[in-house]
């Protein structure tokens, strides 16, 4: 089997800068972009923060223009999630089921998931009034009340999108102060049909059918109270998508991949780079992960540079 140069997992703006940058060095890059290729963004809506959109653009179109770069340069792009990776020998092995695929380099980008609250009610519920995903589900929640968790930039932009369908969104937060951005606190806060219940949690939720109430638990003093809601939408951050490299790359305790130091997108393991999300819990944007996306395609490019001279010479 011959070897390809490099394979991408992932294809949210870091796997997809990626692949657009090797694709212009002529490395013809796979990128397995996964079931649900296009990662966050396409559970985003409006992009108001990626420089190049003063007017804003939707997560999904951001995305599919992401995409479309990326392939105008050569870069192969298939539908599928990789199932096992082995970067103990070289080629590096990665698999899609049974099919086994072997690179020279690999870029890692599989970037990081919605978390869940893990709460009474929620898994049985999800899908009958219980989200991650506003962009996916606020439609169906016209005229409804709806509640929001979490205080984070993901909770706001959720609660401000809700608002274009439901009657009445509360936002439940377990602390006093929103750990979102100024700008999109306040205009949570400022929003007539929108209500902060402080110190607050949600440790239930209730219906038979669809969701009817949750329990909300008061984080002072533990008191609880029942709350009507027809919908929970739940975003309180993320997790890194990371269980396909255990035991391969070095993870931090969050699970996010453990970068080299050295300034580069590398990782303990020599030709095998992560960007994005994956390998960062702190940034977090779409702009940042498209910057080491940049960079991981740049660092392959040097460590195939050295391995071709080393083959014809
Ligand atoms: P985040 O910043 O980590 O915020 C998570 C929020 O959920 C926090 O307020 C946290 O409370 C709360 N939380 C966590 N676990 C909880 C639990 N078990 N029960 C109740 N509440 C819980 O995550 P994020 O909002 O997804 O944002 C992630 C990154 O993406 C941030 O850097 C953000 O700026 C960025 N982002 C930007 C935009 C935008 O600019 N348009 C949109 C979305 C996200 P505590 O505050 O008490 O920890």
């Amino acid at each position: 089997m011959s070897a390809e140069n490099l394979i991408i997992i992932g294809s949210g703006p870091a796997g997809l800068t990626a692949a657009l940058y090797a694709a212009r060095a002529d490395l013809s890059p796979l990128v397995f972009e996964g079931v649900k290729a296009g990662g966050q963004l396409m559970i985003t809506t409006d992009v108001e923060n990626y420089p190049g959109f003063p007017d804003g653009i939707l997560g999904p179109e951001l995305m599919e223009k992401f995409r479309k770069q990326a392939e105008r340069f050569g870069a192969r792009l298939l539908p599928s999630d990789v199932t096992r990776v082995d970067f103990s020998e070289r080629p590096f092995g990665v698999w899609v089921g049974a099919d086994e695929y072997r690179a020279h380099t690999v870029i890692v980008a599989t970037g990081a998931t919605a978390k869940w609250l893990g709460i009474p009610g929620e898994e049985r519920l999800t899908g009958r009034g219980v989200s991650a995903c506003a962009t996916c589900d606020g439609f169906f929640f016209r005229n409804r009340e709806l509640v929001v968790v979490g205080g984070g930039d993901s909770a706001m932009e959720e609660a401000l999108f809700l608002t274009k369908f439901a009657s009445r969104v509360t936002v439940v937060h377990r602390r006093d102060e929103f750990r979102a951005s100024a700008i999109m606190a306040r205009r949570v806060l400022e929003h007539d049909k929108i209500d902060v219940i402080w110190n607050t949690e949600v440790t239930a939720i209730h219906g038979a059918e669809s969701v009817d109430s949750v329990t909300l638990t008061d984080t002072l003093t533990g008191a609880e109270t029942n709350f009507p809601t027809n919908g929970v939408f739940v975003a309180i951050g993320h997790q890194p998508n990371t269980a396909l490299f255990e035991g391969q790359l070095k993870l931090d305790l969050k699970g996010y991949v453990v970068l080299a130091g050295d300034g580069t997108t590398a990782t303990g393991i020599p030709g095998v780079f992560a960007a994005g999300d994956v390998a960062d819990s702190r940034y977090r944007q779409a702009v940042s992960a498209a910057g080491t996306g940049c960079m991981a395609a740049i660092d392959a490019g040097h460590v195939l540079a050295h391995h071709t001279a080393e083959v014809s010479g």
